[in-house]
């Protein structure tokens, strides 16, 4: 099976408490649900825990999440905010009418292109 959460060695956007900065961070280990758990800074190789929903919250502003709305068509990769889950990122179409979105807490199954 293919792992399409993150991955080590991904780049996430996370402020760094040591530079004091918002950079790019290495992931440096991931749990079992493909979650990330701590990142490292390139800069002062700093690692640090890496909190839930925090780079969702990065990549979002960065690609703006639109509302959720199971008419929309969603591709792999597009970010989403949910009326009750919140913030998610489509990690997987699993068929043309469902795709897995990665909340903060786990990725839940929602339909898609529902006419
Ligand atoms: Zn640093």
């Amino acid at each position: 099976m293919e792992n399409s959460l993150s991955a080590i060695g991904d780049c996430v956007q996370k402020r760094c408490v040591v530079c004091g900065e918002e950079r790019s961070h290495i992931v440096a280990s991931i749990n079992k649900g493909g979650q990330i758990v701590s990142v490292q800074c390139p800069q002062c190789g700093t690692r640090s825990r890496f909190k839930k929903g925090e780079g969702l919250n990065v990549i979002a502003r960065a690609r703006e999440g639109a509302p959720y709305n199971w008419a929309s068509t969603y591709r792999k990769g597009q970010t989403m905010l949910h009326p009750t889950f919140g913030l998610g990122e489509v990690t997987a179409v699993v068929d043309p009418g469902k795709i897995d979105v990665l909340f903060s807490d786990r990725i839940r199954r929602l339909v898609h292109t529902k006419v």
